[in-house]
């Protein structure tokens, strides 16, 4: 196939297959890193403008010690520039895991029969959304296996009765959802059910790799259905969506060109990005037993997310507690914006956790993966996680604001938008974190807290200082789910 840098995709169209192997291959195999080229590509990027597959394979194709530490960076620069401190907090909730798919790297897998299956029952649903709500927790997302029994009326239900769900000053106030592909009327029912992102990994862009992983005889086998899901989302009034690669399957340079091209299939069809990428790497799984030729070490990883950040400026990019605690402090600073804490994956697991950690027990156990889809790496409780925060003064943020009052694509406003952050991010991240330390906090995770809130009032617009102000006073005295 001919190679054209100049064009940045085949010609899209909605609901049609649009990565092309060769193609991709092309740029990672004829384009080359030179110290001018990594530069200016950093420099187009902090002037806040998207990259091209053409440029992407630059950063991707850079191996020179130097010019990664500058690429790196750039993305903390960025992050510094247009972002400032905020990290956004949510939990993963399991409510079921029996699959009809058989993905070998996925402790769900079908022929995984060591895998004790469980689906939440509504009790069980409503007392581990009141544990999560006691934790401080805001924002959910709500995790299932592929099966009839979770069907869009199920995941519609689930969906409802969370928001339903309310203990104490506790809400739960934006629901997510990680859920198998729909068809469209599937998609508009649980559009219905008030989600926020509709999320998604395709695993791998690769569609040879991808046959390997998810044999041809289940749901999950189809490639183009899954690769079109956020067509059909999109088709059903779904614009909220979040993209993953699950990195381990195939050459981690391909899936990064991949997403990149997914993201221009989106934004050519529909006019917008996804709301947020995520970039799993494979951990331990019940009885995995995989190759591991593909899978990629801290030093590349920590390069692929500088990279992202870079390339998509304005998308949120989620790392999850599959890392390490010391993986993700340094990850942080490259441009994560959303992570999860307190995070639990054993189902109906959080309310006996919650129980037990109020008694001091020592019964909270390590990880069952039998009970489970894979080993976490950073299982500390959301106080922790929050302190570690608070100590690097950045602002944990339970934020729902823009997504509440309609302001879909916040990430592009954030990104494009003069004065944005200052005039509503930041002080609606202060205004959540306030509620955390006044509901949840200890006594030391508070005061630290306050000192940030304090410490941030200079990144605030100065005309709405004093209404903030008056509005942490409000909190204080028992006023909730204030926001500009
Ligand atoms: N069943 C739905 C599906 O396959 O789309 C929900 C997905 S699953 C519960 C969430 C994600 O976990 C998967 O899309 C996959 O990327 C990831 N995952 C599966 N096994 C994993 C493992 N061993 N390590 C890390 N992530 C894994
Ligand atoms: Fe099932 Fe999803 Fe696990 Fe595949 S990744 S086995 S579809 S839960």
């Amino acid at each position: 196939m001919q190679f054209h840098p100049e064009k940045c995709r085949i010609p899209d169209e909605i609901g049609k297959p649009f990565i092309d192997v060769d193609e991709l291959w092309d740029y990672i195999n004829k384009t080359e890193s030179t110290p001018e080229r990594v530069r200016e590509i950093i420099q187009k990027s902090l002037d806040k403008n998207r990259l091209t597959l053409e440029e992407t394979a630059v950063l991707v194709n850079t191996t020179d010690p130097t010019l990664v530490e500058e690429i790196k960076e750039g993305a903390r620069e960025l992050k510094r520039r247009i972002y400032g401190n905020r990290i956004v907090l949510f939990a993963p909730l399991y409510v079921g895991n029996y699959c009809i798919n058989n993905c070998k790297y996925c402790g769900f897998r079908s022929s995984n029969h060591e895998q004790v299956r469980a689906t939440l029952s509504d009790e069980e649903l409503i007392h581990n959304v009141e544990a999560l709500e006691e934790d401080g927790q805001k924002r959910l997302i709500l995790v299932y296996g592929e099966s009839p029994k979770y069907s869009p009326e199920f995941i519609a239900h689930t969906v409802n009765l969370t928001y339903a769900t309310k203990k104490n000053n506790g809400s739960i106030r934006r629901v997510n959802i990680n859920a198998a592909p729909l068809d469209v009327e599937g998609f508009r029912t649980v559009k219905e059910a008030g989600i926020g992102t509709y999320q998604i990994f395709q695993e791998t862009y690769h569609p040879g790799a991808y046959a390997e992983y998810h044999p041809a005889n289940t749901m999950k086998g189809d490639f183009n259905w899954r690769l079109t899901s956020m067509d059909r989302a999109q088709e059903a009034g779904i614009d909220d969506n979040g993209l993953g690669i699950l990195f381990g399957l195939y050459d981690w340079r391909f899936e990064v060109l991949a997403m990149i091209r997914h993201t221009n299939h989106l934004e050519a069809c529909f006019n917008v990005g996804p709301h947020t990428i995520s970039f799993p790497r494979i951990k331990d799984a019940s009885g995995l037993n995989i190759d591991t030729k593909y899978f990629v070490d801290d030093e590349t990883f920590e390069k692929i997310i500088a990279i992202f950040r870079l390339a998509v400026p304005y998308t949120g990019m989620i790392l999850t507690a599959r890392e390490t605690a010391e993986f993700r402090a340094k990850a942080i600073q490259y441009g994560i914006s959303q992570i999860d804490g307190g995070t639990n994956l054993q189902i109906g697991d959080y309310k006996y956790h919650h129980e037990e950690e109020e008694k001091n027990s020592d019964k909270v156990e390590d990880q069952n993966l039998h009970r489970e889809q894979f080993k976490i790496g950073d299982d500390r409780n959301l106080g922790e996680i929050i302190e570690e925060l608070l100590d690097e003064n950045y602002i944990p943020s339970f934020c729902t604001a823009c997504y509440r009052l309609g302001r879909t694509g916040e990430h592009f406003m954030e990104f494009s938008v003069p004065g944005f952050i200052k005039r509503y991010c930041t002080p609606n991240a202060i205004l959540t974190l306030c509620e955390y330390l006044v509901d949840y906090a200890t006594p030391e995770v508070a005061e630290k807290g306050w000192k940030v809130v304090e410490n941030n009032f200079v990144n605030v617009d100065e005309k709405f200082l004093d209404e903030l102000k008056k509005r942490i006073e409000r909190i204080k005295q028992g006023e909730r789910d204030l926001y500009f």
